[in-house]
């Protein structure tokens, strides 16, 4: 994807079913377009590669399917197998924003090692991430979330944190580096955050589970998929305003069709994607 002088990829791990308590697998042929199972709602997977021209950054990592040496698996892609497609090593990557620690975003950071060992898999990577979001996963050992879909594994990170390897955040606003900024919006969770991406006057939104695809433009979405429902609405409406006025570029992590796109007002549906 051309975006002026930044490099921009979205490194696709391919078509999920998610249960409403959280268990996930890939369909694996998905040319046969089975209708979706009732209570199984489709997911895409791409975490987004920015390479600035020094900078190399990963925008969430992906659920880590096929990392454990325990388990090969030929069949599936992820975060390693995907930046190899766009010529980058684990070792490439200096940054790695989350935009919230749930295991779908979080699960590609480690791998656990054939002597059991968990490691981190970008062995040079700072995670950004913050602070609130790391209590919150912490809380969830002992206290349920209450929440549909994918839940926290804090298990595997904990090695990476102790080895230094997080920076937890504090502000809500905070630019990591020259035109990338990470803005915490809560609602998904208590600390999600998104992206902004600025260059040239073009301005991106990498939008995490705030707007996971398209669908979340317009609906109030059945089932509880937010730790705090109001708050998400009112970050969500504030993003696609925001968005719109900017004439922004809108990425999504959870698209199963359409994985990018600019938001136009239809006077009768609201805020609409169009191709951008
Ligand atoms: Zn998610």
């Amino acid at each position: 994807m051309d975006r002026g002088d930044f490099r921009l990829e979205q490194l696709s791990e391919g078509i999920f079913e998610v249960s409403a308590a959280g268990s996930i697998r890939k369909i694996r042929d998905h040319h046969k377009k089975e209708p979706p199972r009732e209570s199984f709602a489709q997911v895409g997977i791409d975490p987004v590669l920015i390479d600035t021209g020094s900078t190399r950054i990963l925008l969430d990592c992906g659920l880590g399917m096929g990392l454990d040496r325990k388990e090969p698996d030929p069949d599936t892609s992820n975060i390693v197998t995907n930046l190899d497609i766009f010529g980058y090593r684990p070792e490439d990557i200096d940054m790695v924003v989350l935009s919230h620690l749930h295991y779908d975003h979080a699960a590609g950071l480690s791998f656990t090692a054939k002597t059991g060992v968990v490691s981190a898999t970008l062995p040079n990577a700072k995670v950004f991430v913050q602070k609130n979001e790391w209590e919150a996963a912490l809380r969830s050992l002992e206290e349920p979330t209450g929440i549909n879909g994918m839940g926290y594994e804090p298990d595997d990170l904990y090695r990476l944190v102790a080895d230094g390897r997080f920076v937890f955040l504090e502000d809500e606003l905070k630019e990591i580096c020259k035109g990338i900024t990470v803005i915490r919006t809560g609602g998904h969770t208590p600390g999600h955050q998104i992206v902004r991406i600025r260059q040239n006057n073009r301005t991106i939104y990498y939008c995490g589970d705030l707007i996971p695809n398209e669908t979340y433009l317009n609906r109030f979405v059945a089932g509880k998929i937010d730790t705090d429902t109001v708050k998400a609405r009112k970050a969500r409406m504030l993003l696609m305003q925001q968005a719109w006025r900017d004439q922004a570029t809108l990425l999504f992590y959870h698209s199963v069709y359409r994985k990018t796109g600019m938001l136009v007002r239809d006077k009768n549906r609201g805020f609409v994607l169009k191709k951008g």
